[in-house]
């Protein structure tokens, strides 16, 4: 074992943050070697330490789809290499189906709506509406949609929004056609609404170096911002980039980012994306359930192929020794075995109701 990596290491159990120069020394070794794997271990403690071994349940539905003009080189929706070449957009009683379906546990903390680049406000205003209106007070409503201004984050809020998705990329401005500062804007005018900020380190590639990570990853924690995501990129089939880093280095990314955000009070939640064991146990804690369309997809409703849903994400998080899930209102409920297999009997119960009212309507037919 590398001396100085126990040394980092050792004073990050004891609570202090590795130095930049120091996080970039610990992304040094390969993933696979005993210097990651410890790491690793460490992010882990760090990371459940600070959050009474909690974890959360994100879910996202992607109400709509069309080539899209920011032509993101990671993204399917991308206008230059998209394979959709529909536009698809849910009506109000899909979105109202599909807010119900993954809140109706009450165990969501927060959901996201997400959209394209540009979009239409009125249409979003009222999605985001109906979510608050289906959703439990305890799961928070958050937008995922392109750059846009103050008013309309206003207009948002008013309508139910409690924050925000809005980052600025890695390779911002040369993978996409969205320069730095409009996204900077953008996060800018939605705090300056009164909307909560997410943070995530996305969508990291085999040519990202340490440096870059690393600078990144204290950027978030000086910030404050009260969730600092990892996210690998997709090899979306049509895009540019066909490989990915392994599971295992987005593990070792995870836990370096764990170890990062020691100074932060409260400590932050460290969702991963895609959800996978390996990242659960290296200082990830967060995982999202997803439905309808995906940038990282090539169906047209993800629950159909990448997209899990929140019972896969519950017994995830279960496996992963999580024991308790945080409500977006601050409340925990204990994770067991018991709890999951209750949720999971609940639904099996409501899906022979509903097959049981679509055979006696079709026989009356
Ligand atoms: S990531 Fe978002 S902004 Fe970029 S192409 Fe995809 S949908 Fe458009």
């Amino acid at each position: 074992m590398d001396k100085k990596v126990n040394e980092i290491l050792a004073r990050a159990l004891s609570g202090q943050q590795p130095t930049e120069a120091e996080a970039v020394y610990l992304l040094g070794f390969p993933e696979y070697s005993p210097e990651a794997t410890y790491t690793r271990g460490v992010g882990n403690d760090v990371a459940r330490a600070r959050t009474g071994n909690t974890a959360l349940i994100f879910g996202q539905i992607g109400l709509e789809l069309y080539p899209c003009e920011a032509d993101c080189q990671f993204c399917s929706f991308g206008e230059t290499h998209t394979g959709f070449s529909e536009r698809i957009t849910l009506d109000e009683e899909t979105i109202r189906e599909k807010v119900r379906a993954f809140t109706k546990d009450g165990d969501l903390y927060v959901l996201w709506l997400m959209t394209m680049n540009s979009f239409d406000l009125d249409y979003f205003s009222n999605a985001v509406r109906i979510a608050r209106e289906v959703a439990p007070p305890q799961t928070q409503i958050y937008t995922n949609i392109g750059d846009t201004d103050y008013d309309t984050f206003v207009k948002l809020k008013q309508a139910g929004a409690d924050g925000v998705y809005h980052v600025v990329r890695l390779g911002e401005g040369s993978y996409t056609k969205i320069p730095v500062e409009r996204r900077l804007k953008t996060r800018a005018d939605a705090v300056k609404a009164g909307l909560a900020l997410q943070d995530c380190l996305e969508p990291i590639g085999p040519e990202h170096r340490a440096e870059e990570l690393v600078e990144r990853m204290f950027k978030t924690q000086a910030d404050g911002i009260d969730t600092a995501g990892v996210m690998k990129r997709t090899a979306v089939p049509g895009t540019i980039f066909t490989t990915s880093i392994t599971n295992l280095r987005m593990a070792q990314i995870t836990a370096v980012n764990a170890l990062v955000m020691i100074p932060s009070d409260p400590y932050p939640w460290i969702p991963i994306h895609e959800a996978e064991p390996l990242g659960l146990v290296s200082g990830g804690n967060s995982i999202c359930a997803e439905t309808g369309v995906n940038p990282r997809d090539t169906a047209t409703d993800t629950s159909t192929s990448r997209g899990l849903d929140v019972s896969a994400c519950r017994k995830m998080l279960w496996e992963a020794g999580f024991t308790h899930l945080a409500m977006g209102d601050g409340t925990r409920i204990a994770l067991t075995a018991e709890y999951i297999a209750e949720r999971d009997a609940a639904d099996d119960a409501e899906a022979t109701t509903a097959g049981e009212a679509a055979s006696s309507t079709a026989a009356s037919a």
